[in-house]
Order: C-alpha cells, then sequence, then structure tokens
C-alpha cells in the first residue's frame, strides 16, 4: 500500500520499544511483532514510528503519559501559525499521539486502541477519521491488554479512504487472539450487510435515499456544550439533502453505560495489569536495604508504586474492590446486567439483524428499523492543555466518554468523522467538532459508506 502509518505505543513491535507510555514498560521491547503490524509491513505500509498515549490506554486527554502531553496539532482558521502563539489544547486520549501524527500530516494513517472511545474521541479532537471496528474483527495478538472484552485495534486516518485502506489490510482472523470471530460469521454479518445496503447503494455517487439514519435522543445529554450542536445540525441536512431520512429513536439504558464501563474496565485492567509485578514483568524496585528482609508482596509493591502512574493505580483499586466478595454483585455483576441491556437498546432499533446472534435466538431487529446511528462523538471540542491537569482530576473528565462508550460496550462499528468547527464566538471557536456514525456488528462498510458522504 506504500502508505506511511504510526502505531500506538501499547502495540507491539519488535524493531521499536513498546512502552505504553508507562514508566512500568520504559525499558520493554518486545521480541515479537503484534499480527496488526506484521499484516501492516504484508502490505507494503511504511511504518513511520510508534506514537504517544495514556499510560496503558486509560485516559481521555492523554496527559497521563511519561513521555508528556501531546499537543494538538490542528490549526484553526485565522489564528497565527506561530508555535508559541498557538493555542495550546489537549489532542484527546488515550490514543492522542495516533490523531496528532495524522492531523500533523506526519503520516496518511496511524493504528490506535480503542477501550471506551480512545480512537473516536482523539479523533474529533484533532479533525481526522477514527474508526473502532466490531469486536473481534481485527486481531489484539500482541496488542497490551487494557480490558479484554472491551479492546479493539482502532485506525485513525487523514480520511475515510486511508482509514478503510487500513482497516482492509487488518481485518482478518488470526488463529492467535482467541477472541477473533470465525471466517464463516463474518462471512455472513458481510452478506446481511450487503443485502441491506442494497437499496440505497446505487449508482448515483453519493445518493442516500433509502437510507434510514436513526438520531439517538439519549446522545445530547445536558453535559453536551451547545456549540456542538450547529456542525451536527449541518451534517443532518447534508444528509437528507442526499435523501437519507432521519428517524428520532431512543436508546433507553444509555444512561448507565458511563458506570458500567467503568467498573467493567477496570475490573479487568486490574486482573491483567497484575502481571506488572516487577519480577516476571516490569520496572524492577527493590526494597531499600533498611526494609530488608522483605517479603515478596513488598518487592511487588515497591516495583508497582513506582512504575504504575495515578491513573492506572486508581482504576486497579476501584476494579480490584468492584470484583471483592462484598461488591461484586452490587457493582461488577450489576454493570455486566446493564452491558446486556445496552446491547439489547441498540440491536432493537437496527434494521440489520446482529450476526452474532445463534440461529435459534429471537430476531432482536427491527424490521422498519434504522442503518446506521449518527451522534455527535464528544460533548465539546479539545480541551485548552492548562485546563487539562484540572478537568482530570474530576468527574467532567469521565463525563467526556459518555458518547462513545455505548458502542463499546455493544461492540459495534463506530467511526468519528470532521464535521466542522466550533462557530465564532463559543468557547472552542474555530477547533474541530466530529460525528459518529454507528452499524450493526460487522456492518463497517456501511459506516464507512456514511462517513465519505459526510467529510
Ligand atoms: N477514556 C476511556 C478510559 O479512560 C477510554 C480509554 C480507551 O478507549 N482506551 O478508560
Amino acid at each position: 500500500m506504500g502508505m506511511p502509518v504510526a502505531v500506538k505505543d501499547n502495540i507491539c513491535t519488535a524493531d521499536a520499544p513498546t512502552t505504553c507510555a508507562s514508566a512500568m514498560l520504559r525499558d520493554f521491547t518486545s521480541p515479537f511483532d503484534a499480527t496488526v503490524v506484521k499484516l501492516l509491513n504484508n502490505a507494503g505500509a511504511a511504518i513511520v514510528g510508534k506514537t504517544n498515549c495514556d499510560e496503558f490506554g486509560m485516559g481521555s486527554l492523554n496527559i497521563n503519559s511519561i513521555h508528556g502531553p501531546v499537543v494538538n496539532p490542528y490549526q484553526p482558521h485565522g489564528q497565527s501559525t506561530l508555535w508559541e502563539d498557538r493555542e495550546r489544547r489537549a489532542a484527546g486520549g488515550s490514543s492522542g499521539g495516533s490523531a496528532a501524527a495524522v492531523a500533523a500530516g506526519m503520516c496518511d494513517a496511524a493504528l490506535a486502541t480503542d477501550t471506551g472511545g480512545s480512537t473516536r474521541l482523539p479523533a474529533s479532537y484533532c479533525g481526522v477519521v477514527g474508526l473502532k471496528p466490531s469486536y473481534g474483527l481485527i486481531s489484539r495478538w500482541g496488542v497490551v491488554s487494557f480490558a479484554d472484552s472491551l479492546d479493539c485495534v482502532g485506525v485513525i486516518g487523514k480520511d475515510v479512504v486511508s482509514a478503510e485502506r487500513v482497516y482492509d489490510a487488518l481485518a482478518q482472523f488470526d488463529p492467535q487472539d482467541p477472541t477473533a470471530i470465525p471466517e464463516s460469521t463474518r462471512t455472513r454479518a458481510h452478506e446481511l450487510c450487503s443485502h441491506h445496503m442494497f437499496p440505497w447503494v446505487s449508482a448515483v455517487q453519493n445518493s442516500l435515499v433509502g437510507l434510514k439514519i436513526g438520531i439517538p435522543q439519549e446522545y445530547f445529554p445536558t453535559s453536551l456544550e451547545p456549540s456542538i450542536v450547529a456542525p451536527l445540525r449541518r451534517v443532518l441536512r447534508a444528509l437528507k439533502g442526499r435523501g437519507a431520512t432521519l428517524v428520532p429513536v431512543s436508546l433507553p439504558n444509555t444512561s448507565y453505560a458511563l458506570s458500567a464501563y467503568y467498573i467493567i474496565a477496570s475490573a479487568e485492567a486490574s486482573s491483567n495489569l497484575a502481571r506488572y509485578d516487577g519480577v516476571q514483568y516490569g520496572l524492577h524496585v527493590p526494597p531499600p536495604p533498611d526494609a530488608l528482609p522483605s517479603t515478596p508482596a513488598e518487592t511487588y509493591a515497591y516495583s508497582r508504586s513506582a512504575g504504575f502512574g495515578a491513573e492506572v493505580k486508581k482504576r486497579i483499586l476501584l476494579g480490584t474492590y468492584a470484583l471483592t466478595a462484598d461488591a461484586f454483585d452490587n457493582y461488577f455483576l450489576k454493570a455486566q446486567r446493564l452491558r446486556q441491556l445496552i446491547r439489547d437498546d441498540f440491536h432493537r432499533v437496527f434494521a440489520v439483524p446482529n450476526p452474532l446472534a445463534s440461529a435459534s435466538a429471537p430476531p432482536t431487529s427491527a424490521p422498519d428499523g434504522v442503518h446506521v446511528l449518527l451522534h455527535p462523538s464528544a460533548i465539546r471540542a479539545a480541551p485548552r492543555l492548562d485546563q487539562a491537569a484540572a478537568l482530570a482530576g474530576s468527574l467532567d473528565n469521565y463525563v467526556q466518554d459518555v458518547l462513545t462508550v455505548p458502542a463499546s460496550l455493544a461492540g459495534l462499528p463506530a467511526m468519528s468523522v470532521p464535521a466542522g468547527v466550533v462557530e465564532a464566538g463559543a468557547e472552542g471557536a474555530g477547533w474541530p467538532v466530529g460525528v459518529s456514525v454507528v452499524g450493526q456488528w460487522g456492518c463497517e462498510a456501511m459506516v464507512m459508506r456514511v462517513g465519505k458522504v459526510i467529510e
């Protein structure tokens, strides 16, 4: 493909360190390439380097990194091009380095990861395209785990076509990934999706006559900044102008998604990150000489205290608590039940049946349902970096993920596409706003088709 592509630093590469932006892995170089890296090389991509991220993928602003924060390279129209005069805004996280590298023109595309929005949020903040594919379509072998049931390799591109080319090279069954979806299910999804695209994908370029787009009412929460709505309205008008029908829909359990996500993601992270004990893996910090003789638990404690940053420690503590016998039913189990309700909400509104449902299960799709959903990618444009540190410690930091986590919990394909910029006079004037297109599992082709019309 000959395309310059960057790789997020939580994806293993044999010829460059993989630090996960953590002191724990500061000196780690993997002995092997991740499957996605092998596939990129096989496809003839030129891997140009590794990109900064939030530590182990935990964050929404890319400020939790031993390498320092990522500065958003977007250049608002009419602002000074002098580096020292430019407004310093966050690139979004956790794949902020990947989005920034693409936005700065250093590469045409970059590999990212997306557990709860880490591809789509930075893409939205930096004005580029970010695709989180369906869970299980792209191999996670060699991708450092954060929360296995949610982790996906994402693709950031300078446009939808670049993201699509990388996605096409990567979406292959990998026997080394136990969560890889088998060929038969991929084929079934492709057939279902093509069947539902047939009526509206006509020979007329960019015509969307017959396409039904759902606008979920719950994706306009009070935390959504009003400046985001104008660019979204323009996109909706343009899509309508091409013949699409806009249908208001309801996904009633959306408001539980953020809480369920943070319980499940933290619980899985607490288990995954147990391997970094300073003995088998990661930074080794021996107890001070006056603390000797020490127990193995103390050695682990010294290494883990020094190796992990504050956000990672917070997640490990929260996740460990949610998995304790006392809290399990009230937190972890409830979060899993909510996850199922959130999945059901999606399948009830889509016209395309869920290809992952067993053949004997009752159909959950709506025959008169919608093909895709469309909503703002984020509640705001990129925050200023000098405000980001204060934001990071507050609940508002986690609220940034409110629009991206539902598709992650349901394992659905979702793509953020630039939709314009914040209008003059509002906070963040001139900075990009993204809209997200979400489809049924395996309907990447449909999502990207709509994305191409939007951009
Ligand atoms: N911002 C979310 C978190 O901190 C999502 C991260 C991700 O998708 N890797 O967990």
